[in-house]
């Protein structure tokens, strides 16, 4: 598909999509841009900021001198081009505010109703606070897939590492001889999850979500034959 003109006159398309173009055609990644080279390229638009930083949400990365201590305060860098938003359905695919329950059902399964992030199934209670039990919900996600492409995509994730703080203090050196103290398939286990930055369910983790989703006299049924 050929990349349209940011300035094209018959280029039906509103100040964030042209704002992409224009990034993409006028900057080039790496570069830096000035707020007022920006304001030229749309001159009227009141909102033409606020349309730049909403590239963010499909995968773009502009940095400001906030992220980057070398940029001055005027001053903003395109990093990376993200989804290509002047495509027809790309906008609406990634922007639909709701999702369905059918969606939500379907995320949860791929997920084995568990979080992706610490693993914990929904109802179940975290080991550091027995009386918190976790409710599962679905998250947008930039995924950075192979040959660099960001995709959002929809995972599960428990509340509390939805809010993104457990309120501990980490211990960097207790984590890592914790991650020595592994078995070999464990630890190999542990590095793809890093790689792929979430986590997979192990068969473990498979019956046990299963098991948790049986009706409770199935669950005592299934308990009863294992150990009797
Ligand atoms: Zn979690």
């Amino acid at each position: 598909m050929t990349v349209p003109k940011w300035n094209d006159p018959a280029l039906k398309a509103g100040t964030m999509i042209k704002t992409a173009l224009w990034l993409v055609s006028e900057v080039g990644e790496g570069n830096i841009f000035t707020k007022e080279q920006h304001r030229d390229a749309f001159p009227g638009i009141a909102q033409a900021d606020r349309r730049l930083r909403d590239l963010r949400d499909f995968g773009w990365v502009i940095h400001t001198n906030s992220d980057d201590g070398a940029l001055k305060p005027e001053e903003q860098r395109f990093v990376k081009t993200g989804l290509p938003v002047w495509q027809p359905g790309i906008r609406r695919s990634v922007a639909a505010t709701t999702i369905t329950a059918k969606q939500r059902q379907a995320v949860f399964a791929a997920d084995d109703y568990q979080c992706v992030v610490c693993g914990i199934a929904g109802g179940e209670s975290y080991p550091d606070a027995l009386n918190d039990s976790a409710v599962l919900s679905i998250s947008r996600r930039d995924v950075l897939l192979q040959g660099e492409r960001v995709e959002v995509q929809l995972v599960t994730e428990c509340k509390r590492c939805r809010a993104g703080t457990d309120g501990e203090t980490s211990d960097v050196g207790r984590l890592l001889s914790d991650i020595r103290d592994l078995d070999d398939t464990e630890r190999a286990r542990l590095i793809r999850w890093m790689e792929r930055g979430r986590r997979g369910a192990t068969p473990l983790d498979r019956a046990w979500t299963a098991y948790r989703r049986l009706p409770a006299e199935m669950r005592g049924d299934v308990r009863r034959r294992l150990l009797g």
